[in-house]
């Protein structure tokens, strides 16, 4: 059992609770969670939790049916998000930690991190100090080998992460070392745990080759009640009767432990296998069931690797495991974490040439140019602070997919700015008092929100700066009591009304009440005046987290027509916006691979096959082309143009200049990375 003290409680009432508790038979411990002071009650003693939560200087109790509590999600529902330096693990995010088993010489360990850094991992692994099966083994080159790592790391932008092996030990380590690993070997070395827990440090906790999910999760357990919050669970695989793999991976811990605790759990595919064929597959399905990460072996001569060698996996390898988990990511709804590389050149100049001459916009008196306005400076990606001083807007309520979108781009820590139409996001960038938007451009079952599209006309200062796709899995959503055949009313966006057309159709006599926002939709039956109303007949399409957000159940999920159900969102932000505009960290300093446009074509045969023939032409791909009424023009049409950036960028400023020639308003929306 956990109390949770107020704030600036007294000593005396502090004493009080401690004796209350101790009298009725429970040990006590004090420990202190960033600003929550939280006394933990173990052992075999019983209280009436209403009574002591009544006691002066209770916040609340926290009751747990788990011998572990501070691990426990039933102490902490929402998912643990671990930060270790500029990386965070947890939450929507799948983030990779890559490296040597052991740190061989500083070229090795130097060469490795720049490989794996360059295929997007973001923290460095490596074993200075060797837990081997036999003592004749390497046995790591102890604290040198660490000071040539941490070398590596910093040369290289990547934290890192390396085992520790005795107490002793962690605290020398400690200044040297952005995570410490407890090996699968030492999981269960208490005295470890107490030492490693009590320097406060992130801790990579290995699931011991025997043990079960509960003795992991009490030795997860150790390590937060001496005083670290940040552990990361790593599953690396146990022994079974199978001898064809070095262990064998649970695949099934993932789910399990992802619902006992609210700690991020990632993979050791490479331990788990022992066989480099093999180490790819394990790792994708290890991400497939829910996995917030992996941490793999690569050497860049494995043959030559002084440990771990055959598991080890060649750079090549890596690289294509890091392709494909890009892409199997949003199936499972999520994002490949990914760091700018340091060392990477730009393939454009994201903020010169045609970027800003073409954002200036072509005005022609009355024309829709006019109404487009002429544009400004190209808001840039990637410049100016990542520090975001005023929130990021969305429309809609907690649980919004826009929610989830943003707090991809930008972090679950986000200040975020609810509003409640697309347009009030708009003006929130424009008027500064949010420093940048999110909103969703095109459903792939529904097609365009041309509600969004039709804005970008009325609102000529705001360019697109980023974009991000999320998989939609629509849930139908109700209070407690409401079943399937209780239902009469469903609330929605009209988007998701349209993507959940084939389930709405076996249920013809439902009445559809349209919403601004699925999330809204959910938030307005716990608004529902209850004199009269019957809640149980009402549901709402929404995302699970709007369900969870309005503490309503979820009555049937996946009921989208086809489960490749993605909506691509947009970043806003306002042209010179400068430094002040955040950068997602999602996207970082990555150059700009796509950009949207925007343009009219004179009204005469083959003005936009000139146009298109341009592009063509110059091997410009055209990912989308979409055409729009222009307002009080009848049957004259805006045309929205996204295309790709080559890697030249003297090719695509001289494009944009030839388009700009045949049309006849041209505004450049922005340029920004494209997502997968
Ligand atoms: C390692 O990660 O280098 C290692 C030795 O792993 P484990 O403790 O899981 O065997
Ligand atoms: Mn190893």
């Amino acid at each position: 059992m956990l109390v949770v003290l107020s704030k600036g409680i007294s000593l005396h009432d502090k004493e009080m609770i401690r004796v209350y508790l101790q009298d009725r038979g429970f040990s006590i411990r004090e420990q202190h969670f960033g600003e929550d002071a939280i006394i933990g009650a173990t052992g075999k003693g019983t209280a009436d939790i209403r009574e002591l939560s009544l006691l002066p200087g209770v916040e609340r109790v926290a009751a747990t049916s788990k011998p572990y509590e501070l691990a426990s999600r039933e102490t902490k529902p929402e998912d643990t998000i671990v930060t270790v330096g500029p990386v965070k693990i947890g939450g929507s995010r799948i983030s990779i930690i890559a490296g040597p088993c052991a740190v061989e010489s500083r070229e090795q360990i130097m060469e490795t991190a720049a490989m794996v850094r360059e295929s997007g991992a973001v923290i460095l692994r490596g074993g200075a100090y060797k837990p081997r099966t036999s003592p004749y083994a390497f046995q790591g080159l102890g604290m040198q080998g660490l000071e040539y790592m941490k070398a590596a790391g910093e040369a290289h932008g990547m934290p890192i992460v390396t085992e520790v092996v005795s107490p002793e030990l962690a605290v020398q380590m400690q200044d040297l070392t952005d995570m410490f690993q407890i090996g699968a070997r030492n999981m269960q070395n208490f005295e470890l745990l107490k030492k490693v827990g009590s320097l406060g440090k992130p801790v990579l906790l290995k699931r011991g080759p025997s043990a079960t999910i509960e003795e992991w999760l009490l030795s997860a357990e150790y390590l937060l009640a001496s005083g670290t919050k940040d552990v990361v669970l790593c599953e690396r695989g146990i022994r079974t009767f199978e001898t064809y793999t070095r262990n064998t991976l649970d695949i099934s811990a993932i789910p399990v432990v992802k619902d006992l605790s609210h700690l991020p759990v990632i993979v050791d595919p490479s331990h788990a296998v022992g066989i480099r064929a093999k180490v790819s597959s394990a790792g994708l399905a290890a991400i497939a069931a829910g996995s917030d990460g992996l941490t793999v072996e690569v050497h860049p001569r494995p043959d030559e690797a002084l440990s771990d060698g055959p598991q080890s996996l060649y750079p090549e390898q890596f690289e294509r495991l890091m392709r494909d988990i890009e892409a199997l990511a949003p199936v499972v709804g999520k994002e490949l974490l990914r760091t700018p590389r340091p060392h990477q050149g730009w393939g454009v100049p994201r903020c010169s040439g045609v970027l800003e001459g073409a954002a200036a916009g072509s005005p022609k008196g009355d024309t829709a140019a006019s109404r487009m306005g002429t544009g400004g400076e190209q808001q840039c990606p990637g410049t100016g602070a990542a520090g975001i001083s005023t929130g990021i807007a969305f429309s809609g309520e907690s649980g919004a997919y826009a929610e989830q979108a943003l707090m991809r781009a930008f972090g679950e820590e986000a200040p975020r700015l609810h509003v409640d139409s697309f347009g009030a996001v708009f003006d929130a960038v424009l008027e500064g008092s949010a420093s940048a938007g999110v909103i969703p451009v095109e459903n792939s079952l529904a097609g365009s929100i041309h509600e969004n599209y039709d804005l970008f006309l009325r609102y000529p200062d705001i360019a697109i700066v980023g974009e991000l796709k999320l998989r939609i899995v629509h849930c139908l959503i109700a209070c407690e009591g409401a079943y399937l055949d209780s239902i009469r009313i469903v609330r929605s966006h009209p988007q998701g009304f349209a993507q959940c057309r084939e389930f709405l159709d076996k249920h013809p006599d439902w009445q559809l009440e349209p919403y601004n926002n699925t999330a809204t939709a959910v938030a307005s039956i716990l608004r529902e005046d209850t004199a009269g109303t019957d809640l149980t007949t009402i549901a709402a399409i929404a995302g699970d987290a709007a369900a969870r957000a309005h503490g309503l159940k979820v009555l049937k999920t996946g009921i989208e027509t086809n489960p490749l159900n993605y909506t691509r969102f947009v970043i806003i932000s306002r042209r010179n916006g400068g430094d002040k505009a955040p950068v997602p960290p999602s996207l970082g300093s990555e150059p700009p691979t796509k950009a949207s446009v925007v343009f009219s074509v004179p009204d005469t045969p083959g003005s936009l096959f000139a146009c298109l023939k341009i592009l063509s032409e110059k091997g410009i791909n055209l990912s989308k082309l979409e055409s729009r009424p222009i307002q009080g023009q009848p049957w004259r049409y805006l045309f929205y143009v996204d295309v790709s950036i080559p890697h030249t960028e003297t090719i695509f400023d001289a494009v944009m200049e030839e388009l700009k020639t045949k049309t006849e308003d041209f505004r450049f929306l922005g340029a920004y990375r494209a997502s997968l």
